[in-house]
């Protein structure tokens, strides 16, 4: 029997490859998608998977990368940026289109091309990397809290859509985990050192920030059979960041 096929975006770093390795493990030929090459290479190297090329802000890009890889049986839409904090009436519109186009159009783009192949074999499950910052106010720059929101609402309207064809759609929804976006936006400011502070602080439920690998269960898990009667929602590996944030201190 071939392996089953999991196409991770924003793969080479982070979250994403956290998410590669755990779906390499559970038997999956995995494909990483990014726009990094060296690190993305060398994942696939080490899973026994596949690099693949790609910018989610470009259709074509995400044509080729769902076409090459045949059937798809897992589409991890996981690639995105952060985008620059600052108050609403500074907002940078060049640098907000370049993070919608990311977050929200490389996600529909994503949805779109996954559909496409997933339809005509009746299965396949969809997973999309939403924020806390699309749920709740001050934890993150307005337009990328923007575009999770927007990215969720997408996950639901397409799961409507698209259950009757055997596909599930879900979001997964990381709390503060260290990863090179957030070391980024450490190393950019006094302001910025505040917000992602805030953001990285460590969580009591385990006495240590959020690493990678803590949200690669969710996806296992939306991923597999077990969540075979799961569609249209989001998961929260968070550790109760978004709606159990504690006692304030
Ligand atoms: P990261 O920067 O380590 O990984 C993001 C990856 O996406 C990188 O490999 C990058 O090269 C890739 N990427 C960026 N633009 C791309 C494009 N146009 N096309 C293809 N790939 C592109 O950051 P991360 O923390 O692992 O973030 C992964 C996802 O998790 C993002 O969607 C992010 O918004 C989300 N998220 C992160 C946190 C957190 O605290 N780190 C919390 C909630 C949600």
């Amino acid at each position: 029997m071939t392996e089953p096929v999991a196409i991770v975006t924003g793969g080479a770093s982070g979250i994403g490859a956290a998410c590669a390795e755990r779906l390499a493990a559970d038997g999956f030929r995995v494909l990483v998608a990014d726009v990094q090459a060296e690190p993305g290479r060398a994942l696939a190297r080490r899973l026994g998977g596949e690099f693949v090329p790609t910018d989610v802000t470009r259709e074509a890009d995400i044509e080729a990368l769902v076409d090459r890889a045949g059937a798809v049986d897992v589409f991890f839409a996981n690639a995105g940026i952060f985008g620059a904090l600052g108050p609403i009436e500074q907002t940078d519109t060049a640098e907000a289109d370049r993070t919608i186009a990311v977050n929200l159009r490389g996600t529909l783009l994503c949805l779109k091309h996954a559909v496409r192949v997933m339809r005509p074999r009746r299965r396949g499950s969809i997973i999309v990397t939403a924020s806390p910052g699309g749920v709740v106010g001050g934890v993150g720059p307005h337009v990328y809290s923007a575009t999770k929101a927007g990215a969720a609402g997408l996950v639901r309207a397409v799961a409507a859509e698209v259950r009757e064809y055997g596909i599930r759609v879900n979001s997964v929804v990381p709390g503060a985990i260290v990863s090179p976006m957030t070391a980024a936006v450490l190393a950019g400011g006094p302001a910025d050192l505040a917000a992602a502070t805030q953001a990285m602080a460590p969580s009591p439920l385990v006495g240590r920030p959020g690493a990678p690998g803590d949200v690669a269960g969710a996806v296992s898990f939306l991923a597999g059979a077990d969540s075979a009667f799961i569609t249209g929602t989001e998961l929260f590996a968070d550790a109760g960041y978004t709606h159990a944030p504690g006692p304030a201190s």
